[in-house]
C-alpha cells in the first residue's frame, strides 16, 4: 500500500460512523489525488475555484468536489455545474449568487454557512447574529435553488485544547438552536463541518459530521 492509502486508512479508522472524511487536496496534483481515489476516497476539498475546475476536468467524474475556501461571487459560475457542497458561505450576497448559478444549471446546490468561532481575528465567517439576520431575511426565503444543509467553522490556531474544544462546542450548540428554530421540518439541515489535521479528534468529540483533513493524508503543503 502507498503512503497516501495508509494515511487514509488510519484516519478513517478513527472516524465514528456518520462522520465523513473530506480529503483536502489543495495544491496537490491530480496524480496524487488519483492515488487517494484508488484507495477508496471519493470526497475531496479544494479552496480555489480554478483549481477545483481543473481537477474536476482531469479526474474521474464520480469524485465529490467540496469547495472549502472563501468563494468570490464572480467565481461561482465555474463550479456551479458540478460542486457537491460549498462549505464556506459567508454572506447573503454569495448565497444569492450561488442560487442564480444553480438555477442556470438546473440544480439545487447545498451550502454550509461559515460561522466565526475562532478567538483570533479571522477574515471570514459570520457572527451568530449575522447568520440569524440572513435566515430571517425575505431575500433568503426567496432562494429556490440552494439548501443550507448545516454550518462550518474553524477553531483558533492554538495549542490550547480547551479553547479549541470550547469553540467547536459553541458551533454545535448554535447548530442545534438553529435546527430547532429555523430547520425543524428540514432533515437535510444535518451537517457540522469542523476539524482539520491538528484538531479533528476534538471536533468529532464535539459533534462534527464532516472533517476536512489535508496534511495528515497528503503531507505538508508546499506553496510556491
Ligand atoms: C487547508 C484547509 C483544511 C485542511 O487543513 P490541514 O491542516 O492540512 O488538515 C481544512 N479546512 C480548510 C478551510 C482549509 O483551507
Amino acid at each position: 500500500m502507498g503512503e497516501i492509502a495508509v494515511n487514509i486508512d488510519s484516519v478513517k479508522k478513527e472516524l465514528p460512523h456518520g462522520v465523513k472524511l473530506i480529503a483536502v487536496s489543495k495544491t496537490k496534483p491530480p496524480e496524487t489525488i488519483l492515488e487517494a481515489y484508488k484507495a477508496g476516497q471519493k470526497a475531496f476539498g479544494e479552496n480555489k475555484a480554478q483549481e477545483l475546475v481543473y481537477k474536476h476536468e482531469s479526474l474521474p467524474k464520480d469524485i465529490e468536489w467540496h469547495m472549502i475556501g472563501h468563494l468570490q461571487t464572480n467565481k461561482v459560475k465555474y463550479i456551479a455545474p458540478f460542486v457537491q457542497l460549498i462549505h464556506a458561505v459567508d454572506s447573503l450576497k454569495l448565497l444569492k449568487a450561488i442560487n442564480s448559478e444553480a438555477i442556470k444549471n438546473h440544480r439545487v446546490i447545498d451550502c454550509l454557512i461559515q460561522v466565526k468561532i475562532a478567538r483570533e481575528e479571522t477574515k471570514y465567517g459570520l457572527s451568530f447574529n449575522e447568520v440569524i439576520a440572513i435566515l430571517n431575511s425575505s431575500d433568503y426565503a426567496g432562494l429556490s435553488n440552494i439548501r443550507v444543509t448545516g454550518l462550518m467553522g474553524m477553531a483558533t490556531f492554538t495549542e490550547d485544547i480547551d479553547q479549541v474544544r470550547k469553540e467547536f462546542r459553541e458551533l454545535n450548540l448554535f447548530f442545534h438552536q438553529l435546527k430547532k428554530v429555523y430547520f425543524a421540518d428540514k432533515p437535510y439541515f444535518s451537517e457540522i463541518s469542523m476539524g482539520m489535521s491538528d484538531d479533528y479528534p476534538i471536533a468529532i468529540e464535539e459533534g462534527a459530521t464532516m472533517v476536512r483533513i489535508g496534511s495528515n493524508i497528503f503531507g505538508n503543503r508546499i506553496y510556491i
